[in-house]
């Protein structure tokens, strides 16, 4: 008796010794000279700062295949690494729109923020919904059909006496606050079943305005966007203000033609993965956009941090549960690396995997782990203690990856964890202006985290080079970009191979 649980004890001691040392080699594969050699080549002048689309951005897709193939990493769909992403250029439309007799000039008075579908509505479906707030304690909706309208909604929330928010009371509100203002008005009106909505409001019309006609005019970029738009909720009309008092009419009567003008073509998404031993069918995604802003004026804008860090960051961990597969230790969960086109263009590619095509349901994907510029350090934090992280989103959803990426960090790698920018609201100084940072909403692990799956956002902040010709790979600060890619490897271990998954608490 004696001698045999002794036998099962050494046996499993050898066990967990090998494991050990097998995960030890893995982690050590993730060095610094194949980060900057695999850097170099992606963001080289070559690869043309990987604009959507572009003969560099081939170029940028093919490299990462290549790289599967040679560390022997399988494609997530049989047979294709790629994801056919449909998109198109947007021009403006043909649009004739008149309300109670009175006919709208495009540009002048009003704008279409996106571009589809064909529609005619010659009717009275027209509803005035106040403010367009739908709150729990609070609806502009009750009492309301509006399956199938076109819904009229004025700017901001109104305030109390006291000069705070009618709904919460307090100086901030989620629903005057112009880009979640944008989210959840057309979201309150997608979940009423509204099929279009005209929101009257100055900053977000001007904003557009400009962007479109000098997008039209040949200054700046093309307009883009998913060829189906369907996903993202009522077809959005912008008007200003000055509107107000017509539309807050009782009986309002609508001719609208619609026709888009656009013009279609596709880029692709890169997703490889390992298949898990014992959950192949729990899956952890780690993301990464494979483009940037392309040429502009002749300069090729090459993105070495952004995103060419998080890219061959992702290809160094790949490599490295590669290894660890090939020295006979398979993850239990599968892992899939999702390389996202269009990231520049307004999340594009995550949107078409996640809202049209995910290669696996979503139900079974437990966790996003995003990688956006992990490279630099961040000026406003002072030259001091370079020796950090941030970590965006980790607690909003689950409380249990937020422990798993601490003890991660003081398990191997012990980076400052800084948790700064999960508060959305947290000031930062950019383009000239101190904002809300909002970075929970601005990188890939967004489409993840609305389909409540929790995520993480890595990201060590932005630079005088962000969004320059000057983000270029021998500005990477190549150690920290080796411990914050070993950081994300160790937390995508665990995740991968602890017992239980973790849990959706929030
Ligand atoms: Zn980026």
């Amino acid at each position: 008796m004696k001698t045999v649980l002794l036998k099962i004890f050494l046996l499993s001691f050898v066990f967990s010794f090998s494991q050990e040392k097998i995960l030890s080699i893995a982690s050590e594969s993730i060095n610094i000279e194949e980060l900057k050699e695999m850097l170099y080549v992606y963001s080289s002048d070559e690869f043309g700062g990987r604009g959507t689309p572009s003969k560099g951005q081939d170029l940028a897709v093919e490299f990462l295949i290549d790289r599967y193939k040679k560390i022997g990493v399988n494609p997530l769909q049989k047979g294709n690494y790629r994801q056919e992403v449909k998109l198109q250029f947007d021009f403006k439309p043909i649009v004739n729109l008149s309300v109670n007799g009175k006919s709208f000039k495009y540009y002048n008075d009003f704008i279409s923020h996106n571009n589809g579908p064909k529609v005619k509505y010659n009717s009275e479906d027209i509803i005035f919904v106040g403010y367009g707030i739908d709150d729990p304690s609070y609806s502009d909706y009750k009492k309301l059909n509006v399956k199938g309208k076109v819904v009229v909604a004025f700017e901001g929330e109104p305030r109390n006496s006291n000069g705070n928010f009618f709904i919460n009371g307090e100086k901030k509100s989620v629903w005057s606050n112009n880009r979640e203002e944008l989210r959840n008005k057309k979201a309150a009106a997608k979940n009423n079943g509204a099929k279009t909505l005209i929101l009257l409001n100055d900053y977000l019309y001007n904003r557009y305005r400009y962007d479109f006609e000098s997008a039209e005019k040949g200054i700046g970029e093309k307009r883009m966007s998913l060829q189906d738009d369907s996903q993202n909720g009522p077809h959005l009309f912008l008007f200003p203000t000055r509107f107000k008092n017509f539309f807050s009419n009782e009986n309002l009567k609508l001719d609208l033609d619609f026709e888009p003008n656009s013009e279609p073509f596709t880029a692709d998404n890169v997703a490889a993965y390992i298949k898990g031993a014992e959950f192949p069918n729990e899956y952890i995604i780690l993301t990464a956009h494979l483009d940037h802003v392309g040429i502009q004026n002749g300069e090729v804008y090459n993105g070495a941090d952004d995103d060419g860090t998080g890219t061959i960051g992702i290809l160094e961990i790949a490599e490295a549960f590669a290894i660890a597969e090939k020295e006979g230790l398979k993850p239990k969960r599968s892992i899939i690396f999702l390389h996202v086109t269009a990231e520049e263009r307004g999340l594009l590619g995550s949107q078409y995997y996640v809202d049209y095509d995910p290669i696996v349901p979503l139900n079974q994907t437990m966790v996003c782990l995003n990688i956006d510029m992990i490279g630099r350090t961040d000026p406003n934090r002072g030259i001091r203690n370079t020796n950090y992280i941030y970590i965006i989103g980790s607690d909003i959803l689950s409380d249990e990856l937020h422990e798993v990426n601490k003890k991660a960090n003081e398990d191997y790698v012990n980076l400052e964890l800084d948790y700064r920018y999960n508060d959305p609201t947290y000031p930062v100084f950019e383009s000239g202006r101190t904002i809300e940072n909002q970075y929970y909403y601005r990188s890939d692990h967004y489409h993840f985290v609305k389909n409540n799956i929790p995520s993480i956002f890595f990201f060590s902040g932005t630079h005088v080079d962000y969004h320059e010709p000057t983000d270029t790979a021998e500005k990477i600060l190549y150690n920290l970009f080796k411990k914050r890619t070993k950081l994300i490897f160790h937390t995508a271990w665990d995740l991968a191979n602890r017992d239980e998954k973790i849990t959706l608490n929030k």
